[in-house]
């Protein structure tokens, strides 16, 4: 167990909510403007597999990294970087492994992940994974619903992300 410090949103100052998220407890907004996830908990988000994500998700997910250059990074940019909710620092912007997806990051504490960015990197991970095994992105296979561990709500929240269409 991590301390039990309470943290709060860095965009609204709501305290955030500790939800389990595949396994992993997050810190998320309830207002839902986003997760923050404590250094290592995104690398773990990534590596567990959803087995029910729709492909077309991976293929959107994958074709807005290949569209994007650079335009979220300058996008959150624009926003302006956000106080790391543990330490308070300004945390650094970010592209998430060439997701096209940028994220604020504090190097000591973690990652936070505004609304439907997590749905986008998880779904690029997943796309990349299946194209190395020459599977489902691309075409239209689906694959079947397994041991799912996310509360509905934040189930909720990552299906209706906001994963930009290819231009
Ligand atoms: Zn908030
Ligand atoms: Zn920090």
């Amino acid at each position: 167990m991590s301390t039990t410090t309470i943290r709060t949103c860095p965009s609204c100052s709501a305290t955030l909510d500790v939800v389990n998220h595949e396994g992993v407890e997050l810190d998320r907004c309830p207002a839902g403007h986003g997760i923050w996830l404590d250094k290592g908990e995104l690398r773990a988000v990534v590596l567990s597999e959803v087995a029910d994500r729709p492909a077309e998700e991976e293929v959107q997910a994958l074709d807005a990294a290949a569209l994007d250059h650079g335009q979220g990074l300058l996008a959150e940019v624009a926003r302006g970087a956000r106080n790391c909710p543990v330490c308070n620092d300004p945390m650094k912007i970010t592209e998430y492994a060439g997701s096209g997806v940028a994220i604020d990051e504090c190097r000591l504490h973690g990652v936070w992940l505004d609304d439907g960015e997590l749905a986008r990197i998880e779904a690029y991970a997943e796309g990349l994974r299946n194209q190395a095994r020459g599977g489902a992105a691309g075409s239209k296979a689906r694959t079947t619903v397994a041991g799912l561990d996310v509360p509905a709500d934040l189930l909720a929240t990552i299906r209706t992300a906001n994963v930009p269409p290819p231009a």
